[in-house]
């Protein structure tokens, strides 16, 4: 991860047959595009490289997780369950809806903890969104037989682990309705653009009007169009669709490399007695975008993390003190700063943001390193960041 670091000729071709039609747009000039349908290709794609009946291309990872909740008819009022550990687009989403996000902690797979998600279900619990951070997963027959008892919808956010499996069955297609990000950090990337997949019809329906202002789509050339609902614009372009279509083709190839390469990292850091790694579930299988491993506390990952940097081992990230992945620092959400006035549920929904503690979070993420795994690396250059990253980890500990 991420894909754009292998562009190369097939990517300029699905672009240029675009550019050769001149039809930027995914819906519509029937006659113009020369049978050049990217989008449509991509989602047929997605289809078969995740197993699902159904696959709906928007805008952005952010915009997949809107239609996601949006399909599944959350808003005013709701309460979605999610972690603490995160990107800020999963709050953002949920918020923008009228819905209120609570907050739960974390374990050692650093994704949502059952027992954690079980005690925040609440009579105004309608969702839980789980996060597949960092290539790996929670244990999903334990969610979703929860979250069939109790009646929930699973939203699955598998934006960086494209690729990773749960018993044999691709992460995003376990749950109800599961999210992508193709931004240009992500495993396979469009540039910008997201994915909404379902095996569940009417979702895919609600996805696909909700996506492009609640215009059915029936017809050739847009000529017969209702509108069964509202909606909003969260397409995404052909141009980004082709450059989506031709990474997507070669995600098998992406999880072997970063396989090889997160295999070596792994095996030399493995020596350190002090050095333990992320729980993956039984029947899981990583997309290997990340390293993740625990030291012993928070002041030997504090060293160990910077003297990381300083050693130019990039790309280690100690989320503890980071603003974007990880509660302590978002105070933006806890202070509820927003540009327009927030809906009364919401403001008295997330009141118990403000001086809430994580100290279960806190034990894990304080203690964590992820590192990125590059595509791009040659074995020599894999090989020489293992031994940097032994040297310098047993030096700080
Ligand atoms: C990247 C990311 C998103 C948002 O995706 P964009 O395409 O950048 O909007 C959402 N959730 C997670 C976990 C992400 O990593």
């Amino acid at each position: 991860m991420p894909g754009f670091e292998l562009f190369g000729e097939a990517e300029r071709n699905e672009v240029n047959d675009v550019l050769q039609s001149g039809v930027l747009m995914r819906y519509g000039f029937d006659g113009m595009r020369n049978g050049h349908w990217k989008a449509k290709d991509l989602e047929r794609e997605l289809q078969k490289q995740l197993k699902v009946k159904h696959a709906q291309l928007v805008s952005s990872g952010t915009a997949a997780v809107s239609v996601a909740l949006a399909t599944a008819g959350i808003g005013a009022g709701d309460e979605v369950i999610m972690p603490t550990f995160t990107f800020v687009a999963s709050f953002e989403a949920i918020m923008m809806l009228g819905a209120i996000p609570v907050l739960v902690d974390i374990d050692d797979t650093l994704t949502l903890d059952i027992d954690a998600v079980k005690s925040a279900i609440t009579p105004k619990t309608k969702a839980v969104m789980v996060v597949h951070m960092c290539g790996s997963m929670a244990n999903m027959d334990a969610l979703n037989n929860l979250c069939k008892a109790k009646n929930l919808i699973l939203i699955e956010d598998s934006s960086q682990a494209t690729g990773a499996t749960y018993k044999g069955k691709p992460l995003g297609s376990i749950g109800d309705l599961g999210c992508l990000s193709l931004d240009f950090v992500k495993i396979v990337t469009a540039g910008e653009g997201g994915a909404v997949i379902t095996n569940n019809e009417q979702y895919y329906k609600h996805s696909d009007h909700f996506s492009d202002h609640g215009h059915d789509h029936i017809g050739n050339d847009r000529g017969a169009e209702t509108h069964p609902f509202l909606g909003y614009n969260f397409r995404i372009s052909e141009l980004h669709a082709a450059v989506g279509l031709a990474q997507l083709r070669r995600l098998d190839e992406f999880v072997a490399i970063q396989k090889a390469n997160y295999t070596i990292l792994r095996d030399a850091l493995s020596v350190i007695p002090e050095v333990t790694f992320r729980a993956v579930p039984d029947g899981g299988e990583e997309s290997y975008s990340f390293l993740s491993f625990f030291l012993p506390d928070l002041d030997s990952t504090r060293r160990a993390s910077s003297a990381l940097k300083q050693n130019g081992v990039d790309a280690c990230f100690h989320y503890y003190d980071n603003s974007w992945h990880y509660i302590r620092k978002w105070e933006h959400l806890k202070e509820l700063k927003t540009l327009y006035p927030l809906p009364k549920e919401v403001k008295e929904g997330l009141g118990y943001l403000k001086d809430k503690k994580f100290p279960k979070s806190d034990h894990y993420i304080g203690r964590n390193v992820s590192c990125l795994i590059k595509l791009s690396w040659t074995e020599e250059e894999v090989r020489q960041r293992a031994a940097k990253m032994l040297d310098t980890i047993t030096k700080a500990l």
